[in-house]
């Protein structure tokens, strides 16, 4: 089996190192064999063609030898003379001979069979017959020096380009490898991410906004770049899971601050503002004011319509105290059939008149089945108190206003009334 797994392993560093030296290896090994072939054949080439100039050269010898041998050019030299002179000329054939069949044999010719002589066999070899067989047969090595020659520098040729083809083979090989193994190395990587950011997706846990930011500059980056689909789905997965979360938060958030029946705030958001506000109204010197409300005979208006009709009254209520606080102000749903309405930075007579607005508003504005009320319409009483005049701190504040509530349902109902007015001379009721 092979060992794919180990070199899976490695990270894309380590893969181009590995690939980078056996390629280097093999590079080093090839081009060291180049060399020594190219010298090797350049020799051969060089004594080939040396080989040949000198055959050459050997057959312009011998055809002058042939001719000062001729009877007719030596016509008016003496018979001694002539013979003395061609004794010499022969000596210097036979030099010249005995180095050309050491360098034949040197750059790996044949001499022809005529041509193996001996030192004693030579003047034999020179006259009549024999000579002409030796000019054939040195013909017949010139032609064969010639073409071996030709095809050693062909040769030379076919090697340079054999290593040309070599090296770049090896570069193929070498960035065929390193890309397999880096796309191997990073389909590891992201595969396992993408399938992290579809389990992320699946159950839905909230992530540490590290990932966030890191999704973030992922998608600046890739809007300069085109990266892989990969990256792209991871950080598209990513991103749409953050989206996601993002959007739960904030329904988690409201779901955590507010009523679900009447969708104002609930009692833990009115108090968490109401602590803030006293202790802020208390280092600032500013007020605060706040207003209980409580809704007049709602029992009676459940046991004649039932609570499906009461809980739609109470939404209704609760909408239009909602419309018209202001944007600062806390409209809550206090518990039951009372709301709070925390007024930051107001002081008793603006808290008094927005409460008296208020009431008319609900007074005025008909509800269904209002008409089995005592008072023939639906109708809410509002107690009033003010931080710091009216109380020292929140709980006496929510004490007071509700203790003006009660005031107001047993004065008549359907009427505000303000604590401050219920300690002073002229009360203050509407
Ligand atoms: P009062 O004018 O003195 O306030 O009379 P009341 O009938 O409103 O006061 P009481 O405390 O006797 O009754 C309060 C009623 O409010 C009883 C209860 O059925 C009703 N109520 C409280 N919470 C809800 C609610 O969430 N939905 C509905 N439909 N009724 C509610
Ligand atoms: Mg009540
Ligand atoms: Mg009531």
């Amino acid at each position: 089996m092979i060992a794919w797994p180990t070199i899976k392993k490695i990270s894309p560093l380590q893969a181009i190192v590995f690939t980078g030296t056996i390629s280097l290896l093999i590079v080093i090994a090839g081009t060291a064999g180049f060399f020594l072939t190219q010298h090797n054949l350049l020799v051969a080439v060089e004594k080939k063609q040396a080989c040949y100039l000198d055959l050459v050269d050997f057959r312009g010898k011998l055809i002058e030898f042939e001719m000062s041998r001729n009877p007719e050019q030596s016509l008016n030299v003496a018979a001694e003379e002539l013979a003395i002179k061609n004794e010499q000329h022969s000596e210097v054939l036979l030099f010249v001979y005995e180095k050309l069949l050491n360098e034949m044999h040197e750059a790996g010719f044949q001499p022809f069979a005529s041509m193996n002589l001996t030192r004693e066999s030579w003047p034999t070899l020179l006259a009549g017959e024999n000579l002409e067989l030796l000019r054939l047969d040195l013909e017949k090595s010139i032609e064969k020096a010639k073409i071996e020659s030709k095809d050693a520098s062909v040769k030379l040729v076919v090697i340079n380009e054999f290593f040309l083809l070599f090296i770049l083979a090896v570069l193929l090989t070498l960035s065929i490898t390193a890309g397999w193994m880096l796309h191997n190395n990073y389909r590891q990587t992201l595969i396992p991410l993408s399938q992290l950011a579809g389990q992320l997706k699946l159950i839905n846990k909230n992530i540490p906004e590290s990932i966030r930011d890191t999704a973030e500059e992922m998608k600046k980056e890739l809007t300069d770049t085109e990266y892989s689909s990969d990256i792209t789905q991871v950080t598209r997965s990513i991103m749409s899971f953050c989206g996601d979360i993002e959007a739960k938060n904030k329904k988690l958030n409201e779901l955590h601050i507010r009523d679900e029946k009447t969708n104002l705030y609930n009692y833990r958001h009115f108090k968490e503002h109401l602590i803030i506000e006293v202790e802020r109204s208390k280092r600032l010197g500013e007020q605060v004011s706040l207003a209980m409300i409580d809704i007049d005979y709602f029992k009676r208006y459940n046991d004649t319509n039932g609570h499906m009709a009461g809980d739609r009254a109470l939404k209704a209520l609760a909408d239009i105290i909602s419309m018209q606080c202001r944007a600062y102000d806390v409209p809550s749903r206090f518990g039951g059939e009372e709301f709070a309405v925390l007024f930051p930075k107001t002081d008793t007579d603006t808290a008094y008149e927005i409460a008296k607005r208020l009431r008319k508003i609900i007074s005025d504005k008909s509800f269904p089945h209002e008409e089995h009320q005592a008072a023939g319409k639906l109708t809410v009483s509002i107690g009033i108190a003010t931080f710091p005049a009216d109380a020292a701190d929140w709980h006496n504040l929510v004490n007071n206003a509700d203790r003006a509530l009660y005031k107001a349902k047993s004065t008549g109902r359907n009427n505000v009334v303000t604590f401050l007015s219920m300690n002073s001379q002229n009360s203050k009721t509407g």
